[in-house]
């Protein structure tokens, strides 16, 4: 049993197109796209855009529970000692509020989800299979002597996600270049099979500081947390200039925030990309860069760079929805010259490309399974499952 689709516009994970039917079998598997005018009868007639379910290719479920808790604007430090100070809750609060993000997401036809995994909390919603996952185990640690440790920790999570989850879609990742050490990022590197990456990079402008000249507010971080960085050295260089060469063997890296990236960074991301033979994809969280900085990363230099750009949630810690069409219309406030089209593809395509899914998601080519939803054209408000 096939079922036809036609809206004011079908998005097909590409581009718009318009007088054309949407054909799926009963179980979203993509049969065709085909002209108005061939479709026959049975053709459910809806008002809006068909699109590909949504990607979100960076969110923290299992900190879903701290949703209300840090205040907005904080700035990223006071944010980041939050999180790490105040996230423990009684277990079952977690679990309930993990499912009830999970929901949130599929109400919000999201299908797939790159999500950063610092402990095993989210592994029984995840058993379920109603989203599709990757998982990106975290690993950090900034003392040198303490890499070998740290990394076990994590090591031991990543095994817990492999021997409990269907899938072989975890990978052990940076946290971010400020809570990584030089060894810690070494043992990454060469991690075999390990080759979809992803950190948070440029959240704020101190993590740069921090790097070039080895001041500003990141050591009130360090200070806070106990953590003695006295054998720090500056590197001279930003952030990313910084951290990027640790990684030599080829691998996919989602950098995710990209706040204070430059277009000297930009630059130099390209020349090394080239030389490592890394890919990379710049996700985009600007509701959560509202409510944590209250800035927003210069998305027009970044466009220039590249068309490797794709949108994520962040955590409930640091956002008031897990809604990625949320994303798309802060974007569309904040940045009017971009194309609904190329928002969209950075929701859809782009998404399945990062997260290594696009052979069945993303968009509407034969044979993917790509879920199918309805947004409505006007306001940008709503989002149906249709399948
Ligand atoms: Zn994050």
């Amino acid at each position: 049993m096939y079922r036809k689709f036609s809206a004011d516009k079908i998005f097909n994970g590409y581009q718009f197109l318009q007088q054309q039917v949407l054909i799926t079998d009963a179980y979203g598997v993509i049969v065709d796209i085909v002209d108005e005018k061939e479709t026959g009868d049975d053709v459910e007639k809806l008002n809006g855009i068909l699109c590909p379910g949504f990607i979100n290719a960076h969110c923290h479920l299992e900190l879903s529970h701290m949703k209300g808790h840090i205040p907005k604007h904080t700035g990223l430090v006071d944010f980041v000692l939050k999180v790490v100070t105040e996230r423990h809750y009684a277990e079952q609060e977690i679990f309930d509020a993990i499912e009830n993000a999970e929901d949130e997401m599929l109400q919000n036809g999201i299908v797939a989800v790159g999500d950063i995994c610092n402990n095993t909390l989210s592994i029984s919603q995840k058993t379920k299979e109603r989203l599709r996952y990757h998982n990106f185990i975290e690993a950090s640690g900034f003392i040198p002597a303490l890499a070998e440790e740290r990394f076990q920790k994590s090591w031991k999570i990543f095994e817990e996600y492999l021997l409990t989850l269907n899938t072989q879609r975890s990978t052990v990742c940076p946290h971010a270049p400020y809570s990584v050490s030089p060894g810690m990022f070494s043992m990454i590197n060469d991690l075999p099979n390990n080759n979809l990456l992803t950190i948070h990079n440029q959240e704020t402008e101190a993590e740069n500081e921090f790097f070039e000249k080895g001041t500003g507010d990141f050591l009130r971080l360090y200070k806070q947390m106990g953590i003695d960085i006295s054998f720090f050295k500056q590197t001279g260089k930003t952030s990313l200039q910084s951290w990027l060469p640790h990684f030599t063997k080829g691998q996919s890296i989602i950098l995710v925030h990209n706040v204070c990236t430059s277009a000297e960074d930009l630059l130099f991301e390209k020349l090394q990309t080239a030389n490592c033979k890394l890919r990379t994809f710049y996700c985009l969280c600007p509701n959560a860069n509202l409510y944590i900085s209250n800035i927003l990363p210069d998305i027009n230099m970044l466009m220039q760079h590249t068309d490797n750009i794709v949108l994520g949630t962040d955590s409930l810690a640091s956002n008031d929805a897990l809604s990625i069409l949320a994303e798309i219309k802060t974007l569309q406030q904040n940045f009017k010259d971009i194309d609904l089209a190329i928002l969209l593809k950075w929701a859809t395509s782009n998404g399945a490309k990062a997260l290594q899914m696009d052979k069945s998601l993303g968009s509407f080519e034969k044979g993917k399974q790509p879920g199918v939803i309805l947004i409505d054209e006007t306001g940008l408000e709503k989002v149906t499952r249709l399948i």
